[in-house]
């Protein structure tokens, strides 16, 4: 018997409207807000998806945090 199967399992990012906010590791503004989800999708259509959660990435050095970076003063 010859079994078939073509899917994925992989996370979905959406990107939040929000303002971005400063990273607390690379300090560029460049962290947002994301829903993630990941999705069960066979032949390229989804089947199942798990609880969205939010989580605060960062575009440029990929810090991930669960609840939003305070604004830090940048001292020199
Ligand atoms: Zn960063």
């Amino acid at each position: 018997m010859f079994f078939f199967f073509v899917g994925s399992y992989a996370p979905k990012l959406s990107r939040m409207i929000s303002s971005p906010v400063r990273c607390p590791t690379c300090f560029s503004p460049t962290v947002y807000h994301y829903k993630v989800q990941h999705q069960l999708s066979m032949f390229f259509i989804p089947i199942w998806r798990t609880k969205s959660k939010y989580l605060w990435i960062c575009d440029r050095c990929n810090w991930t945090g669960s609840s939003r970076p305070e604004e830090q003063e940048i001292t020199t």
